[in-house]
């Protein structure tokens, strides 16, 4: 069986990339991180395209850390 979705991998390419919720730019690769939590039991989610861009939002947004 082939598994369609286990290919995936890394090989996120720019167009397909979520977008950094600070600064619009794809968030891939090794400095990307993504910040999930629960607001109302649904699952909510940003990317960033780095740390930078994380810290900048989250200083916004101190009752989610
Ligand atoms: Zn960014």
């Amino acid at each position: 069986m082939v598994d369609p979705t286990s290919d995936l991998g890394e090989a996120v390419d720019e167009d397909s990339a979520p977008r950094c919720a600070t600064c619009g730019d794809p968030a891939h690769g090794v400095g990307r991180r993504t910040v999930t939590w629960v607001d109302d039991g649904v699952v909510e989610r940003r990317h960033f395209c780095g740390e930078a861009c994380r810290e900048a939002w989250s200083a916004g947004h101190d009752d989610l850390e």
